[in-house]
């Protein structure tokens, strides 16, 4: 898709918050600072629009950007914070468990590995846990301009062994940079949401 209009329609702390349009939603996940701001720029076209993920300790809400009038983005506060509390985190971890499972217009989740590192402890989890609930996802493998074209098989078998990818989960190489694998993405959404 073209994106010509976004909207951030709204941060929610709570389900009585998630817009109530109807529209199919794409959530993304990922670790703070794998570059899940720049991948939304580059899909919706813009420089600056997904800001760089809050900071440690920031109320952490699921942020909905309508794309289009015909889908929501749905932003998904990184994982793997050292900073906040056990108990903001136990509280985090609900809000996203009952959104990731309970919404019924989540067509599906694009969860982003730094290409650069085999995946951490909570890429695992986190994939793990899509898989147990059978979430249609989508791997991204982040700033692989930083990875040499002779290593791409490598990055590849390192996160299919490491996550232990499904064969119906895509895994697609991704560049903010050289936008690498943005029309593979978009594919992968309309695919999924039918826009
Ligand atoms: P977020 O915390 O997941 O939203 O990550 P950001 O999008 O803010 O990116 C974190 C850092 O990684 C920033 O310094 C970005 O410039 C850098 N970065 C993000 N994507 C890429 C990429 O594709 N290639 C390179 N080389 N750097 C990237």
């Amino acid at each position: 898709m073209d994106v010509h209009e976004v909207e951030l329609v709204m941060s929610a702390v709570k389900e009585a918050q998630y817009p109530d349009t109807g529209w199919p939603e794409v959530a993304f996940v990922g670790r703070s600072n794998v570059g899940k701001s720049s991948m939304t720029n580059v899909l919706i076209n813009r420089k600056n629009y997904a800001h760089t993920s809050s900071q440690p300790g920031k109320t952490q809400t699921l942020n909905f950007y309508d794309v289009e009038h015909k889908l929501y983005f749905v932003d998904v506060p990184g994982y793997g914070y050292a900073k906040v509390s056990k108990k903001q985190r136990e509280q985090f971890g609900q809000m996203i468990e009952h959104y990731l499972t309970q919404r019924d217009q989540l067509r599906g989740v694009i969860q982003l590995i730094d290409g650069r590192h085999a995946p951490t402890e909570d890429d695992i989890m986190m994939y793990q846990w899509l898989a147990y609930y059978q979430i249609p996802t989508l791997i991204v493998a982040t700033k692989i301009d930083k990875v040499k074209s002779s290593s791409y098989t490598k990055t590849i078998s390192a996160i299919t062994k490491g996550l232990q990818l499904q064969a119906n989960t895509p895994l697609i190489l991704f560049s903010a940079k050289t936008k690498r694998g943005k029309q593979e993405i978009w594919d992968w959404i309309e695919q999924q949401t039918g826009v």
